[in-house]
This record gives C-alpha cells, structure tokens and sequence, in this order.
C-alpha cells in the first residue's frame, strides 16, 4: 500500500473505521489508470456490525427516537455542509468516475438539494382518516420500515445517495450503505460529513466491498427491513431473490434503453444539442440515457445528418480536461461497450459519425469514442441492450403508431421523450410510451429531485426521488377506534 494515497474508512455506529480484516481496495483513476486511493474491503462481519449498528439506532437509540423536525434539521445542516464542500467533492466525484468536472459539480448541486427537498419534507408526512361503518374512528400512520439497505452503483455514487439516504432518514428509517467499489470516495466522503452534521450515531451506515461478498451479505441480513438497490437487471434479481427468503421489500432501478422521438413539426435546433447530451453525459452511463432517437421518415435524413455532424465534433478525453466526455468507469464496462461496436461492424449496421479521443489522453485510460449508428435493425442487439456507453442508435419512422411501436419495443420501460408542437400529440404520446417518465420537447430536469422516478418492465419497480420516493421508505399502519360507549 502506498503510504501517500488517503486510505477511506468505512463509518459504522457513527464512527469512522477500517474493516475488521484490514483488506483494502485499490481506488484507480479512469482517467489515466493509477491508483490513487484505497477503500475498505469489507466482509460479512462488517456489515452484520453496520446492521447491527443500524438496528440499534432505530430500535434503542437516539435517532429512533427524534422527533420528525430534528430529523428535518439535521438533514439541513448536512445539506448546507455539502454545499460548503461542494468543490472539494465534485473534484473526488470526477477523478474517481472519469466523470467530466461540470457534471460532478451538477450531480453535487443535485445532492445537497435532495437532503434540502427531504429535510423539509421530514415534518410534513402525514396519514389519513378513513370513513367506514359503525362507531369507529380509523386512521393511518406512515411508518419508517426500520433499517434500510441501500445498494448503490458507480455512475452516479452522490446523486443515488442522496435521494436513498435523503429519503430514508427523512422518514425516519436508520440506513446502511454499501456502495459501488469502482467508486465510492464520494460516498465515504459523505460518511465524514454527516458525522460532523450532528446525525446520531448508527443513523447512517457506510460498508464499502465487493458486491459477491459485502452487497450479498447485507442482502441476505434478516435484520435489514426494506432494500433499495440501483444496477444491472441480474444483480437486481439476486437482490430480490435475498431479499425474498426473508420476506422483505425492494425497490429496484435496473437502467433503460429509452427512447427520444422527434416529429418534423419540433423545433429541430432546439432538439439537437438536448437529444446528444442525453446519450452523452456521463458519457453514456447513466441509466436514463437517451439512447435511441426515432425521426419521422420525412426529416430523417435532414436531422440524422445534423446529429452526425455534431457527433463528428465530439471529444473525450480526462475528466478534468473540460471535454464533452470522460472515460469510461472501469476496464471492463470499455469492453463491454467494445464488444457492442465490433458486432454492430459485423452486422454491417451503418455508422453515422464517429466522435474523437484526443490525442494526448493517458494511454491507461478507459476512452471509448462516442458513435451515431443510423437505420439501426430494430431487434438487433444495438437497438435492444443496455450498452451504457456513449452510443446512440437512430431510427426513421412513419407516423405516430410506428413511432409507439419503436419506443415500446424494448424490455425496459424507464423514460421517454417526445419532441413536437402539436399539443393534442404531445398527450397522446406521452400517454402511449410504457416509462416512468416522459419528457415533451425536453430531457432530464436537472437532476429531477421532485420528481417520481422509477421504472415500467425490466427497468425495475417501486419508485424514488419525490414524495414518492419518501412513501416507499414507509409501511402504513392502519388504527381502528371503537368509540361506542
Ligand atoms: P451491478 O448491478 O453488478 O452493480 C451495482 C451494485 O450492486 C454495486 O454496488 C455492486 O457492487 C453491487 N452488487 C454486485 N453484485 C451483488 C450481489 N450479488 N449482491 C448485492 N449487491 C451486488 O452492475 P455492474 O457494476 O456489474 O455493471 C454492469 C452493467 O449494469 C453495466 O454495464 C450497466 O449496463 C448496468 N448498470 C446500471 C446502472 C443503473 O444506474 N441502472 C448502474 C450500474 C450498472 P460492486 O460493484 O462493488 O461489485
């Protein structure tokens, strides 16, 4: 171990540790390749402790037994300290994803307002009376559902923090974390931070680890009320599956492959710049990537030619480099998205434009070119997986059925967007496409805070972000008075 890079500690029953074996991981830079950090590889032992931790935060000790508005302050206060630190953490963010510099400081922003939005919701959770027969009052109570595992993956470690733990502590639940090892500097980061922001020691549980060994084991914990987990569709299912044997409940965000349709009668310019940041930011992981984009047939080739020629523009490079895109995260997700580009060659599928590397980008990088693939055969593996890569497959399509039948033909479901000025459209479309959330004439909306998110078929179920997000961290408990005398 190198002596000079920041060992990170877990935090565990509100202090901060190494795990109990002392094993480490190598943090490595997607940008060049070096190692530059090291986090905790924890064991079953560890996250049986952060469980435990948890258990007794919730059951016994003082955050259980705050009141709603102190827990609101608190989620403030480290709101406020992360802004204070918001410098220093989007900097971590991006050296330790490859995401671009101005993207971690958005993702920043976006984590200290989901601590701001939950903190003011914390107080503001109310339940219902019911009208029923007879001489009975009835009532309902939202309640926390206790300890909640959060599982969260490395594109987007701080944004999927905040809106898990921002939510679960809001209502009231006791937290334990076990992030991605790719990246996860954010994360610990944050551990320190909320230590300083006053939360009661076990509220918040911080275990780094492989996903085999530490993600498992807080899965299959009997101890562990609720799951929230964020990835591939396969880790998802494993999750549900543990989850299963103790009867517990999951919310789980598996990714998309969605859809962006424009109509010849949309403000083409204002479309273009929107349709390739949606495919390109994070330079393509992102769950919620736009990365397939329907034209009507009668501007396909107009807009497709507009597309290649500002993809042909596009250049990745270091994350600090201030480019349009980064590297990618890890070795292994550059292979994957490889491994797409070579069979799309093989299969004769018709490249558009191809973006560029720059030149004096570290060897020992992980940097894929962005490419517009056009006329992409509908059920091919291009048009159908989930690359999360900077690739973005184009479609021509006839009318407004067709276009439902493109967007729809996918096994995942998570958003959409329609661009078109013809009003009446705009809600047919919207109500048409099978995805948790659609978009008209825009995408994303600066980190969506407020707004429900979650998705339809194989993009998962339950939802966050919002409301929404605070409901699924609670259970209803239902009370019924006899009030006859
Ligand atoms: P995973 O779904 O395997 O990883 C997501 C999280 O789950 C990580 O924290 C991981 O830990 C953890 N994990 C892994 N195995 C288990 C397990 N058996 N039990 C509990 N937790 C586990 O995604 P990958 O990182 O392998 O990426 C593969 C593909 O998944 C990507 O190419 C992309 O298509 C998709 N993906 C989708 C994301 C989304 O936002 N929807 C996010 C990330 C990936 P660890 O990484 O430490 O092993």
């Amino acid at each position: 171990m190198n002596k000079q890079y920041k060992s990170y500690k877990n935090l565990i029953a509100g202090k901060l540790c190494e795990a109990i074996d002392k094993e480490q991981i190598e943090v490595i830079c997607p940008s060049d390749g070096e190692v530059f950090a090291y986090i905790p590889k924890s064991s079953t032992r560890d996250i049986d402790l952060a469980v435990k931790a948890a258990r007794h935060a919730y059951d016994k000790g003082e955050w259980g037994k705050m009141s709603a508005m102190e827990r609101g302050r608190i989620l403030l206060k480290f709101s406020i300290l992360i802004e204070k630190h918001k410098s220093e953490l989007a900097m971590l963010e991006s050296r330790d994803t490859g995401k671009i510099l101005s993207q971690a400081e958005a993702d920043i922003t976006a984590l200290a307002r989901y601590f701001e939005f939950y903190a003011g919701a914390a107080d503001k959770i109310y339940g219902n009376t019911i009208p029923i027969k007879g001489n009975f009052l009835t009532l309902t109570l939202r309640e926390p559902h206790g300890v909640v595992g959060g599982i969260i993956p490395w594109n987007y470690p701080a944004q999927i923090f905040g809106r898990v733990v921002g939510a679960a502590l809001a209502m009231g639940n006791s937290v334990v974390i076990k992030p991605a090892e790719d990246a996860c500097l954010s994360v610990l980061r944050l551990g320190e931070l909320a230590v300083s922001a006053g939360l009661p020691a076990g509220a918040l549980n911080i275990v780094s680890g492989t996903g085999e060994e530490a993600g498992s084991a807080l899965t299959k914990h009997s101890q562990v009320d609720f799951f929230s987990f964020t990835g591939s569709p396969i880790t998802g299912s494993l999750v549900q599956q543990a989850a299963a044997l103790n009867q517990r409940g999951v919310t789980l965000e598996l990714g998309g492959k969605s859809a962006q349709i424009i109509f010849a009668d949309a403000d083409l310019e204002k479309a273009l710049p929107v349709i390739i940041n949606a495919i390109i930011q994070n330079s393509g992981q992102t769950c919620s990537a736009g990365s397939r984009v329907l034209i009507e047939q009668s501007i396909y080739a107009e807009f497709s030619k507009k597309l290649a020629e500002k993809f042909a523009k596009l250049k990745a490079g270091p994350h600090d480099a201030n480019l349009d895109l980064g590297p990618l995260i890890s070795k292994k997700q550059l292979n994957i998205v490889k491994n797409f580009i070579s069979q799309a060659e093989k299969e004769n599928i018709e490249l558009l434009a191809k973006g560029e590397i720059i030149d004096n980008a570290p060897e020992k990088g992980n940097y894929i070119a962005p490419a517009l693939y056009g006329n992409v055969p509908p059920n091919s593996d291009l048009a159908q997986k989930e690359i999360f890569g900077p690739i973005l497959c184009a479609f021509p399509f006839r009318d407004e059925e067709h276009a439902i039948r493109l967007a729809n033909n996918s096994e995942f479901g998570l958003v959409g967007a329609v661009w078109t000025s013809d009003g009446a459209r705009q809600m047919r479309m919207a109500k048409a496409i099978r995805a948790g959330q659609v978009y008209i004439n825009s995408y994303g909306a600066g980190g969506g805070i407020e707004l429900p998110f979650g998705g339809f078929k194989k993009s998962g179920h339950g939802r966050e972000k919002g409301i929404e997000g605070l409901y699924e961290m609670s259970t209803t408990k239902t009370i019924i008075i006899n009030h006859e005398n």
